[in-house]
């Protein structure tokens, strides 16, 4: 997934567009920008897309009911399964069919999910039923005797949002758009030919037009443009996942109340396990993502109301990400617009549900893109198709046969909790996973029970040897996060 950079001009690369973030929504903008005859660029500070807020969510695609009448994130999540599921099939990544039930928990509440039928009905959305108390036990025999009632809703889904932004990055990339990975941008200046020049821990990009899709950090992006209005409101969400030993203890999505401290959740993850959430607070900066005993304490307290018989003996990790909300819009309304200072940018400024929406805001960006003036013609060799790699858990026995005989690292299991076998980690590595965290969340080694006790020094020998970089150089997500200090007798030589 690398692009060198070409040293020596005064520029180190000129593009007609640039999109600053490798989260769901820069990932799909570029993917959907691959699909003209354009130079494009995509730039992230981190060393992989999605590491951003995109890999610490619930990971759901809402259905409409979740936005306020009347608001533009509503437009954007209509049809967001179908769009998701034409994706799966586009990327070859996973899409889980998952319904929803919205439980109330006692009478008062049933009014609730009534405003909300009504609420997603008035975007436009269908399949809206509620339920009474012996259909719920019906459908999730293990939840709370105290749900009275349940907005049902049918044809949702999860994703595991880091590996579709990998994927999408991949089928950008295959389309000719460029990656450029830990590579920050510091500003943003305007020349006098209707360009700007991009700013990077790199050096300088040249470019006539920009979309903001730095989630947590739009707004110092828009400051960079003297865009100050532009400003956020973040909380921190924690979350718990659970060893799949407990997942045949919930089949939906399903959610109880809200408040400003929590969003009461659980559902199955796209790959089988439990997810379970969410408590907020208050972050002390944007890189708080610290999960602390009492969040965990209070998401099983919002976990056992819904599902009595679940144990915190079963959590497996737990992690937190923070929500931006905006000071732009009154009704919780992403804000997606043009930059009021400098013509040819576009901010994107979009909190939850942003991975459902991701689709549409793509469609919507390259349109507005259209209306200031760039000039791009759809290409004819657009190849919407980008094909994963054999996952060896998943394929049937017959098929497990075939790949060992292909390929005999196939046959060697390296992660025992999700049988993960090092063929699939070795091309991981070869399509641009360099660190264990991405290795992680493109294999699943290191996210089953034991989290990586057994498959992590495995991992981390292979990303030594593929990369060609000593095991203390290699580490869990970039920036000088090293997980050892070389290997032991190595480390006994230099103490
Ligand atoms: C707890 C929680 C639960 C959620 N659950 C859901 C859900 O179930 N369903 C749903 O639809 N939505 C959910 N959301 C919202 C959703 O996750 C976000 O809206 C979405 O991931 C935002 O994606 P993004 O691409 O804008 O941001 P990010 O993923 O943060 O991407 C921005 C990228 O910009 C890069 N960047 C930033 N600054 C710079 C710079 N100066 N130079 C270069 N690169 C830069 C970052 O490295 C990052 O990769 C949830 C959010 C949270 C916090």
């Amino acid at each position: 997934m690398n692009n060198d950079i070409a040293v020596g001009d005064d520029y180190l690369r000129e593009y007609d567009v640039i999109v600053i973030g490798a989260g769901i929504i820069g990932s799909m903008i570029a993917r959907e920008l691959s699909r003209f005859q354009i130079r494009g660029a995509l730039i992230d500070k981190g060393p992989f897309p999605g590491f951003g807020v995109t890999k610490s969510g619930m990971a759901q695609i809402h259905s409409t009911d979740f936005c306020p009448p009347g608001t533009l994130k509503g437009k954007l999540c209509l049809d967001a399964p179908v769009r998701f599921k034409r994706l799966a099939d586009q990327l070859d990544v996973t899409y889980r069919e998952v319904d929803e039930l919205w439980l109330a928990l006692e009478p008062s509440q049933i009014a609730n999910l009534e405003a909300a039928k009504e609420r997603g009905e008035g975007h436009g959305a269908t399949g809206y039923e509620i339920i009474g108390a012996k259909r719920i036990r019906e459908l999730e025999p293990h939840v709370t005797e105290k749900a009275v009632a349940a907005l049902y809703i049918r044809g949702l889904g999860v994703i595991h949002p880091p590996e579709w932004s990998f994927a999408l990055t991949e089928n950008a990339l295959q389309n000719g758009i460029h990656l450029y990975l830990n590579t920050s941008v510091l500003n943003i200046q305007k020349t006098e030919e209707e360009k700007y020049v991009v700013q990077t821990s790199k050096g300088p990009f040249k470019t006539r037009f920009i979309v903001n899709a730095a989630g947590l950090f739009a707004d110092e992006i828009a400051w960079m443009v003297q865009d100050h209005h532009i400003r956020l409101t973040l909380r921190k969400g924690s979350i718990a996942i659970f060893d799949k030993s407990v997942s045949h203890l919930v089949r939906h999505m399903i959610f109880g109340t809200f408040s400003e401290s929590h969003s009461q959740n659980i559902a199955p993850t796209a790959h089988g396990n439990l997810i379970l959430g969410i408590y907020y607070t208050r972050p002390e900066n944007k890189g708080d993502t610290k999960v602390s005993r009492e969040g965990i304490r209070e998401i099983m307290k919002l976990g056992k109301e819904l599902v009595p018989v679940l144990s915190e003996r079963d959590i497996i990790t737990s992690f937190a990400g923070i929500l931006a909300g905006n000071t732009m819009m009154t009704n919780g309304d992403f804000y997606i617009a043009p930059s009021e200072h400098v013509p040819g940018l576009i901010h994107v400024v979009a909190g939850a549900p942003g991975l459902t929406a991701a689709p549409g805001i793509a469609e919507l960006v390259v349109k507005m893109l259209f209306d200031a003036g760039i000039d791009m013609e759809e290409k004819k060799a657009f190849q919407e198709k980008r094909t994963g790699w054999p996952r060896f858990s998943a394929a049937i026995a017959e098929k497990q046969e075939d790949m060992i005989a292909s390929n005999s690292k196939y046959g060697h299991i390296i992660c025992r909790c999700e049988k993960v076998s090092e063929g699939e980690v070795l091309e991981a590595i070869h399509r641009g996973a360099s660190t264990l965290d991405a290795v992680k969340h493109v294999t699943r080694a290191g996210m089953g029970r034991c989290q990586g006790g057994f498959c992590g020094p495995l991992a981390l020998g292979l990303l030594s040897k593929e990369l060609s970089i000593p095991v203390r150089e290699v580490t869990k997500k970039g920036d000088g996060s090293f997980v050892t200090e070389g290997p032991m007798g190595e480390r006994g030589r230099n103490s």
